[in-house]
């Protein structure tokens, strides 16, 4: 039977929707599949006891979890060691996982030690020759797509781009039993050790993780223009973001890029300016909590995933703002 896993991703005890949407793409995967099995999910850490049953609901057969106070914070190869021993004793045919800065170390490590194979940043799955799926993945940034052919000594490994998994409603209260295994690695045989967890700041914080975002886009220019998108960002406090204009002029590194091929964004406040809000941008940033919007088009598409709209040139709108920022942080 080719039974399919998918990894629980979860932050501060919460499982991520990322999860939700990695269980309904199992499902579509498995209904394509010649002898499909179960779907698993596979979660790895502590103080999940309470969300992992839910995951029946969202169609999940059956639920694994690692624990121990070990697992507590990622450590790439306590992680894969673990995984990769539970893959060796249940042999599923498929381990599908959201791309994130842990899956993007565990996902290489795990298909090295089970020497199977390994597709990143995938977009879709189709059925191919023979029952195997076929993934397909973005390239050259976005421009270019490829279509992968999974062979496979099992488990073949895909990791999804987020903004691509697409939950489905849950679709009953049904639980499902949850199946605990303890740790076997021992940590005297690890070759790396975690010392310290160091909060980023603001300005070089994972996207994925700020609480506020400022994005530019091709609107706000080159060169010193995009100065403003970063006083923004220091007057309030924001990790800067941007388009793909943006990242293909090399105004900010590839990791800043928001939309479908690059970061999912859920900040509780979002700025965006100078963005057209391009279906492939608003992908990464539709979860935006408050979103306010400065564009010069008041028919700019960006302006219907906005909380509040401003129409007007962002170098004539933001320094006045930042000017009252500065100064409201000032007289506190
Ligand atoms: C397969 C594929 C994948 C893609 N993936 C991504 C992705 O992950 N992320 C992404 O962002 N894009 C992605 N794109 C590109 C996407 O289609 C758009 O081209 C891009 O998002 C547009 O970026 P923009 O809004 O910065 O630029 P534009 O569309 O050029 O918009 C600029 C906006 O700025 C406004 N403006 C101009 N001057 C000012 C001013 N002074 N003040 C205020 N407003 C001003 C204009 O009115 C306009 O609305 C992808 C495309 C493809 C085909």
């Amino acid at each position: 039977m080719n039974d399919i896993w998918i990894l629980v991703q979860h932050r501060d005890l919460s499982i991520e929707e990322v999860t939700f949407g990695l269980i309904a793409e199992a499902r579509r995967m498995a209904a394509d599949l010649d002898q499909a099995g179960d779907v698993t999910a596979v979660a790895i850490g502590k103080g999940l006891e309470e969300a992992l049953p839910t995951l029946g609901a969202y169609g999940a057969d059956r639920v694994i979890c690692l624990r121990d106070y070990a697992l507590a914070h990622y450590h790439g190869e306590i992680f894969a060691s673990e995984l990769a021993r539970l893959l060796k004793q249940f042999t599923p045919s498929y381990l599908l996982m959201a791309q994130s800065a842990e899956t993007d170390d565990l996902a290489p490590r795990l298909a090295a030690l089970l020497e199977t194979a390994l597709v990143t940043r995938a977009v879709d799955l189709k059925p191919g020759d023979g029952g195997k799926p076929v993934a397909i993945r973005a390239i050259s940034n976005g421009y270019l797509f490829e279509e992968v052919f999974i062979e496979h000594p099992a488990p073949a490994i895909i990791s999804f781009i987020p903004s691509v998994l697409t939950p489905d409603d849950p679709h009953n209260q049904a639980q499902v039993e949850v199946r605990f295994e303890s740790m076997s690695v021992k940590p005297d045989g690890l070759r790396t050790k975690l010392v310290d967890i160091i909060e980023a700041g603001t300005e070089t914080m994972d996207l994925e993780e700020a609480d506020i975002i400022i994005s530019g886009g091709r609107g706000v220019g080159q060169g010193r223009s995009f100065d403003i998108i970063r006083q923004l960002a220091a007057a309030i406090g924001g990790s800067i973001g941007g388009t793909r204009p943006v990242i293909d002029r090399q105004i900010l590194p590839f990791e800043s890029q928001i939309g479908q091929t690059g970061k999912t964004v859920t900040p509780r406040l979002m700025f965006n300016c100078g963005i057209s809000g391009a279906n492939e941008y608003t992908a990464g940033m539709e979860k935006a909590r408050l979103v306010i919007t400065i564009n010069k088009d008041p028919s700019a598409r960006i302006f219907r995933f906005s909380d509040l709209g401003v129409i007007g040139d962002v170098h004539e709108i933001l320094p006045p703002l930042i000017e009252q920022v500065k100064e409201s942080k000032d007289s506190d």
